[in-house]
Formats: C-alpha cells, structure tokens, sequence
C-alpha cells in the first residue's frame, strides 16, 4: 500500500486492524523492553491518501468473500467492544485488487491454543504483560499454595521457531534482569520452558542451532521436547500423558492460510498461500507501471506485457536468544523463515 501511487489510483484498504504490528519486536513489549507504540504503525501514515483523498479511504472490516467476476469485495464491520453496533454487510468495488490477509498461525487443531495462546498482534502482546504481571503480584500474596506460586510463574512457550525461540529469549532476560532485582521473593519460583516436537530453530545451520541451544539453557530456559495434544485454561498436556502447569502459554508454532484464503477460488502458491515477503514491494511497483500504461481500470490490462513474474529471494534468517546475542544465518537456499 505504501507504494501504490495516489495520483494514478484511489487506494481503499478493507482491514480489521488500523495499523500495521512490526512483529519483530512483539515480545520485547510482552516485557516492557518496548512500549507498544514503538512497534505499531497507523495505516494513515503508511499511505496518507487513505486519510486526505477524496476516492481513497480505509474500512475497518472483514473481507468475507470476492466475486471477481463483478470485481466486487464483500465485506463486514468490526463492531468488537462497541455494545449499541451490530456488524454490518456492505460491498466495494474494484479496478485492481491486492489480497494480503496473512498466513494464521496453525493450531494444529489442537483445543485449547486459539483461546489461551496467542502472540500476533499488539492486544495480543498487552494481555500478555497484564498477566506476566498479574502472576508476578498474585504470587507474592499471602495465602497462596507453593504449587499454585510455580504454576503462576511458570511461563511456557510451545514451538521453536524464531518468534518462540526470541519470545523465551526475552522471558529469560526479563527475569534475569527485572525479576531478579524487583522481584526478589519469587525469584526461585519463576521458569521459561519452551516445547519444541523436534528441534529448535529447524531452518538454522546445525551448529548455530547448537550455539542458541547452549546459550537458552544458559539463562535458564528449560528445553523440553514434547508434542502438544491438548491446551486447558491452566495446564498442557503432552501426547506421552505429562502434565505441564503453567501461568502464561505462548504458542508460536507453524502458520498455514487462513480460512477466508483458504475459502477463496484462486490459483495458490504450494501451501495454499496467495502472497509471499516482500511481493508487496514488486506488486506496487507493478501497479503502478500498469497505471501508467493506462491500464489502471478493471480489465484494461489484459492484454499488458506484466514483466518478469515475482520470485522470492532468501536474503538469510536472523533470530535474537536473549542477553544481547542473536544467530544470523546467510545461506541463500532456506525458504521457511518462521
Ligand atoms: C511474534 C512474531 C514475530 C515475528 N518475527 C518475524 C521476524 O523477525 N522476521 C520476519 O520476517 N517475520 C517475522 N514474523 C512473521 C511476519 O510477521 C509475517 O510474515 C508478516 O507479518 C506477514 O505479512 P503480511 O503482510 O502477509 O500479513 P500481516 O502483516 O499479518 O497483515 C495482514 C493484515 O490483513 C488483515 N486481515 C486478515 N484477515 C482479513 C480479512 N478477512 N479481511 C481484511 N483484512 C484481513 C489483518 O488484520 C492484518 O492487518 C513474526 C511473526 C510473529 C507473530
């Protein structure tokens, strides 16, 4: 959206999230290294049409189906936590059409995940400081059970992907730095486990993986190999029947295309995904090729040589694992970064 040029096209973007997350930097808000405004970006400023033109503008809202037969998008409002509004149906129309609805993180089909486990979005990263919080505090109540005490203060991240293996990271920093001063009565309760089905860090040279390992275990994050059959409100359990008990659970295992993809009669890429990293960039510049053209309007470009099609080009993976270090690994032939 960034690139699309607005005195060639009016550009309306259809999205339930007003703003863009830099997911990277997700878990260092869960633990107050940043602030949440550091890392989320209002649409407006990434493509100030939306906000300024007249034919340009920005719904809050589902896509819920397209019929590009009419190049219509059918839409419904997100009326979350505004109790007087039920959502409504409305339609827009379209000459060109970007689809970059994002893969879903897979639960698997596992019970449980969705509703206990999520780390994608900034909401999603405040509720997890609530309760880190929260669990530290309750934990040092009067009253409360030793067993209760381990189970608020154990914080379980299952999968070691890079987002699993950074979030651990800064767990881990958290309590090493903050905990240990500002919390110094529950120090000995608090654990980071994080559950992997096979290895960590599956797309990294051998020997980085073996660094990062070293160094996880280093600062005290407990590398447990496991594979989740069901999540309850205050345990896990493993497929070998263990229980894990555990305060706060973060899920970050592999993501697959979302259902309104998945519902969409297009052709896909192998894995049933639309877009790929950095299409959008390749896309915007396309557009606005074909809008000088004079193929901007539906249909006009049919006949429009498109150029060499997007092909995605691995520039190496990079992953943080707490305490100022992170593996960067350069090979160029790895396709899965997360
Ligand atoms: C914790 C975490 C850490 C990560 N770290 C890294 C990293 O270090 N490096 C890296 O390369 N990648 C990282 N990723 C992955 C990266 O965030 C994604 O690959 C990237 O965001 C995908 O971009 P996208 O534009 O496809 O989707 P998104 O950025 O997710 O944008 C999709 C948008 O579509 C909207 N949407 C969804 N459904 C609909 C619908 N039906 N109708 C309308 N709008 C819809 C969503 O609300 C969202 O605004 C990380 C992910 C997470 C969760």
């Amino acid at each position: 959206m960034k690139g699309i040029d607005s005195s060639l096209y009016d550009v309306v973007c259809v999205s339930p999230r007003n703003h863009m997350d830099f997911t990277p930097l997700l878990a260092s808000t869960c633990v107050g290294t940043l602030e949440f405004r550091s890392v989320a970006e209002p649409i407006e400023w990434i493509q100030p049409a939306i906000s300024r033109e007249p034919g340009s503008y920005f719904c809050l809202a589902n896509c819920t189906s397209i019929d590009t037969q009419n190049h219509v998008v059918h839409c419904q409002t997100v009326t979350d936590g505004v109790d007087s509004l039920d959502p409504w149906n409305f339609e827009v129309s379209y000459d060109k059409l970007v689809i970059a609805s994002r893969a879903q993180a897979s639960t698997l089909e596992i019970k449980g995940v969705k509703e206990h486990a999520n780390l994608r979005e900034v909401h999603h990263a405040q509720e997890i400081r609530r309760k880190l919080l929260l669990n530290l505090m309750l934990s040092d109540v009067p009253g409360i059970t030793e067993e209760e005490k381990s189970r608020l203060l154990h914080y379980v991240v299952v999968g070691g992907s890079p987002a699993g293996v950074e979030f651990s990271g800064e767990l881990s920093d958290f309590i090493i730095r903050d905990v240990h001063q500002r919390y110094a009565h529950v120090k000995d309760y608090i654990h980071v486990t994080l559950i992997e089905a096979s290895e960590i860090l599956s797309s990294f040279d051998d020997r980085l993986r073996r660094y990062a390992t070293k160094q996880l275990t280093k600062s005290g994050v407990r590398l447990v190999r496991g594979i989740v059959k069901d999540v309850q409100p205050q345990k896990i359990i493993l497929n070998d029947g263990t229980d894990v008990p555990y305060g706060l659970l973060v899920w970050s295992t592999v993501v697959g295309p979302s259902s309104f993809v998945k519902s969409l009669e297009l052709p896909k890429a192998p894995g049933g995904r639309l877009v790929a990293e950095r299409q959008g960039k390749y896309l915007a510049n396309l557009l606005n090729r074909i809008g000088k053209a004079g193929g901007g309007h539906a249909n006009d470009a049919k006949e429009m040589d498109l150029g060499e099609p997007f092909l995605y080009k691995h520039l190496g993976s990079m992953a943080t694992i707490g305490r100022y270090k992170a593996l960067v690994d350069l090979r160029k032939s790895k396709v899965n970064l997360l």
